[in-house]
């Protein structure tokens, strides 16, 4: 009896694995200048000192790309360099942005960066979130169906591998800017953030409910 309660839970489990969504590899570069900014960044604007370049997720942030495409995405995301950057004139940090995930518009889910690995998408939270990225966002392009499903999936699929506690759209991240988690030095470097629109998140989250993420601080 005990055999068969066993075995009809691998075969449930085996069933919930094969719903699976796949998650294409494909890594931006990440030499050493990149991980080299990458310190210099968590130093810089955290205050965190460390040998490497990894964070512990405590939260993911969505977001939409605005650029049309998925490989255009890809292209800006790639060079370890902000394209406008020199070294020689002071500005917050030469670290290209990227995130960990890119969402293609037909749902197809790229994995650009290691999970515990930083990338620059959110400002003052870095350090604890891995970043979804959605192609699109535009009036002409506003997000799909299977980005919204790709989302959710992803979302839970990150949920049970670390303790999240929030889950964020990108407009929502100065909502942090007195919480412990926040750690951006500069009061003067924030950027204004729409992304991934209201309605998006509203889906996400009453998709994910029982996950019982936190609640957003009210500042
Ligand atoms: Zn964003």
């Amino acid at each position: 009896m005990k055999k068969l309660t066993i075995l009809f839970l691998f075969t449930l489990y085996l069933t919930s694995c094969s719903s699976n969504k796949k998650i294409i590899e494909k890594p931006i570069i990440f030499d050493a200048q990149r991980t080299n900014l990458t310190k210099e960044y968590l130093l810089d604007r955290y205050g965190i000192q460390q040998d490497n370049v990894e964070i512990t997720p405590k939260m993911i942030v969505l977001h939409w790309t605005v650029i049309p495409s998925m490989q255009r995405t890809f292209d800006v995301f790639n060079p370890p360099t902000l394209p406008d950057w020199r070294p020689d004139i002071n500005s917050v940090s030469g670290l290209n942005v990227s995130s960990q995930f890119l969402v293609d518009r037909d749902g197809t889910i790229y994995q650009l960066l290691p999970e515990t690995t930083m990338a620059r998408h959110v400002i003052g939270l870095n350090h604890c979130a891995i970043g979804i990225e959605n192609v699109g966002g535009t009036d002409d392009l506003p997000l799909t169906d299977a980005q919204l499903k790709s989302n959710i999936w992803l979302v839970k699929y990150l949920s049970k591998k670390y303790a999240i506690d929030y889950l964020i759209g990108h407009y929502e991240y100065t909502l942090f800017e007195k919480h412990p988690l926040w750690l951006e030095k500069d009061d003067s470097y924030r950027t204004k953030k729409d992304d991934p629109g209201k309605e998006f998140m509203l889906k996400v989250r009453n998709a994910t409910k029982k996950l019982n993420f936190k609640p957003l601080p009210t500042n």
